[in-house]
């Protein structure tokens, strides 16, 4: 027999309360494939909203791209899509607000840095300017700035950037998920999306199945690999290392560069980034690039030839042909998607979760996604 399912103290909960429990097989309002940043934050946003969320990842949460990322806030109108362009201000002002409640609910700090970026930009963009504005002035001369950069008197500019560490944003999203009641399925890939009458009725995945009515595909660059439709994602390599910088605050500003980016923690870490490459679902780092990288670094900042090596990586970024994401409804009714974040999946984070949590509630968004439409890539592809 079934029973209407209360969810309590929440004013949402009516958007999820035509979801039934049956008492032999357990029911969520809405099923989440993938628990990197983009599928934890919107677990999250769901879960404010009163719906009842299962997380399937094939792996461990939060141990892939989200993993493997830098953590730069980029909002500049050079270096983002100019579609993607409101969305990367609309997320980027929503981030404080979203760290901190993350950090303060699973208490992880999450390294919210302020201090901005300086961009050392392409030899071409130098004398246009297109896209820097006043404000990109830098606030003080280059060897205030930044003391130990190898070149003081290079053509630089100042962006009002955020960064953070993607690592503990991570986890801060997923023990906040789980404080709120989320539920996981974690060693196991979703490998099909069930239909009954055209309708989503939930996910199999290699182990079992589990009901929904609503499923929403954040598989990263996975994606397009959960049966009945073939997203066009594709993995693009990255790879990066991190130092031990001594003394610990010897680079305070993110450090962008044509050549390599430098993104300091607060700890002492810093974060030297990174490759893009069509390498297919190869995530294993080179040493001859990891030594290339390495070696820009120090071009840029000599005195990082005292800093140690702690680590190196590689990760997968989503990428899509038109590099925008893909976000909203599907063509089959409950199918929903949120992929494709490519190189800002950690800053569009917050805003992603915002717009999914509207579309797949019923609700309009107040941003523009045509531009991110599934449909845009001629239909889903059946799947092979
Ligand atoms: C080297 C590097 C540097 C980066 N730097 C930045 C940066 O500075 N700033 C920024 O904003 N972004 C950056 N990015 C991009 C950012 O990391 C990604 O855009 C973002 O992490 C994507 O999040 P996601 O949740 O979609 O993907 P992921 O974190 O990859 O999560 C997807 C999850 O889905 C799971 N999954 C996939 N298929 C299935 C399935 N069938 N069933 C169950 N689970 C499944 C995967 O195991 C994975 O855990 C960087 C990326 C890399 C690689």
């Amino acid at each position: 027999m079934a029973d209407a399912r209360m969810v309590a103290g929440c004013a949402c909960a009516h958007l999820f309360s035509s979801i039934f429990y049956n008492a032999r097989v357990k029911t969520w309002d809405v099923i989440v494939i993938g628990g990197g940043i983009i599928g934890l934050s919107l677990a999250i946003a769901l879960r404010k909203r009163g719906a009842k969320v299962l997380v399937v990842e094939r792996g461990e949460p939060g141990r892939e791209a989200s993993h493997a990322a830098g953590g730069m806030l980029v909002d500049c109108s050079v270096e983002t899509p100019p579609q993607l362009q409101p969305l990367a201000t609309a997320s980027a002002r929503m981030y404080p607000e979203f760290a901190y409640e993350l950090q303060v609910e699973a208490g992880v700090p999450v390294d919210l840095r302020e201090f901005g970026s300086i961009v050392f930009p392409q030899p071409e963009h130098v004398h246009e300017r297109a896209g820097f504005t006043l404000e990109s002035l830098l606030p003080a001369p280059l060897a205030e700035l930044e003391p130990e950069l190898a070149d003081p008197k290079r053509p630089a500019f100042f962006l009002k950037e955020r960064s953070v560490d993607p690592r503990a944003l991570t986890l801060a999203a997923l023990k906040t998920a789980k404080r709120r009641g989320v539920d996981f399925s974690s060693g196991d890939a979703a490998t099909a999306v069930n239909l009954s009458d055209g309708r989503v009725t939930g996910i199999t995945t290699t182990k079992t199945s589990f009901h929904a009515p609503k499923v929403v595909n954040c598989g990263g660059a996975w994606s397009g690999q959960v049966a009945p439709h073939v997203f066009p994602t594709r993995p693009v390599k990255g790879q990066m290392l991190c130092l031990v910088m001594s003394p610990r605050g010897l680079v305070k500003h993110v450090v962008r560069s044509p050549e390599v980016y430098l993104i300091p923690r607060s700890d002492g870490h810093l974060l030297v980034g990174a490759t893009v490459e069509e390498a297919g679902f190869d995530k294993r780092t080179v040493p001859a690039t990891i030594k290339r990288l390495h070696r820009a670094a120090l071009a840029l900042v000599p005195r990082l030839a005292d800093s140690r090596i702690l680590e190196d990586w590689a990760g997968l970024r989503p990428g899509t042909p038109d590099a925008l994401p893909i976000l909203g409804a599907t063509v089959t009714p409950g199918y929903y998607v949120a992929t494709g974040h490519f190189r800002d999946g950690i800053l569009l984070a917050p805003i992603t979760a915002q717009v999914m949590a509207h579309v797949i509630s019923g609700e309009k968004s107040e941003h523009n996604l045509a531009p991110f439409a599934p449909a845009r890539f001629a239909g889903p592809r059946a799947f092979p």
